[in-house]
């Protein structure tokens, strides 16, 4: 229960693929900012809506706690935190608000070059390393496929050449970093790209109003680019 605000709070990466034009696209919804010394939170000026820079990973989890609105983050975080949420029994929370058009990627099950990819059948009793443990395991129950996942915060893509996986389950944009651990991707378990994430429940009247001129805004920005 955080105390009433009169002011919209949007979280975005603080350094990364999504940091600047998560803020360009911002910026040409007209906000700006007065900056704080250690970049952190960016106070509003034209419009009372203030900046929280953060890693990526965290911005779900602030929306659901109501520290922030809002957050620009890529859907396959949102998505595999809120199959996390589901698989422990907690509500919703958050949701996509609006797909913004960059940070494209998709989410893909890669093998080894020298597989003959028959299709997912093959994946059984195979271990999978992955840093999307939710979205893998949900995918693995919709095709029937029991499967291990072997859970990996970072190099994913070295665990087969390691012995340490059979296949993986990663990001993959250009498919180049795939190709250097000679993997090859064989099916996509989700298109990615930066959204617009918010509260399940809507915000109350001040805040609801902010988002709602900031929606407005957005959209007609998106309009423009596309
Ligand atoms: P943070 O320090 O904020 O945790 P990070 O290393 O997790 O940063 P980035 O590598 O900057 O995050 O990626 C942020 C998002 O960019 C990803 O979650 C994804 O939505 C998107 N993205 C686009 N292309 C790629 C790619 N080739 N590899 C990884 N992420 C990509
Ligand atoms: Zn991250």
């Amino acid at each position: 229960n955080t105390p009433a605000r009169d002011r919209l709070r949007i979280a975005i990466q603080k350094s990364g693929r999504l940091a600047d034009p998560a803020r360009a696209l911002l910026t040409s919804c007209g906000l700006s900012w007065r900056e704080s010394r250690d970049r952190l939170f960016c106070y509003g000026e034209s419009l009372p809506v203030d900046l929280l820079l953060v890693r990526d990973d965290d911005i779900p989890g602030l929306i659901a706690e109501g520290v922030c609105d809002l957050g620009i983050v890529g859907r396959n975080v949102l998505l595999e935190q809120g199959y996390d949420r589901v698989v422990n029994g907690n509500p919703p929370a958050f949701r996509e608000w609006r797909a913004l058009g960059f940070g494209g990627c998709r989410l893909a099950l890669a093998v080894p070059d020298g597989w003959d990819w028959q299709g997912p059948e093959q994946l059984a009793g195979k271990r999978i390393a992955t840093s999307y443990p939710a979205s893998l395991t949900r995918w693995l129950a919709e095709q029937g496929i029991d499967a291990k996942v072997v859970l990996l915060s970072g190099s994913v893509e070295i665990a087969p050449r390691l012995g340490q996986a059979d296949a993986i389950c990663d990001l993959v944009s250009s498919g180049a970093t795939l190709a250097a651990n000679q993997l090859k991707p064989v099916t996509t378990l989700l298109e990615s790209e930066a959204v617009l994430a918010g509260p399940a429940e809507p915000l109350d009247a001040t805040r609801g109003e902010l988002a709602d001129l900031l929606l407005r805004r957005l959209d007609g920005a998106l309009r423009i680019r596309h």
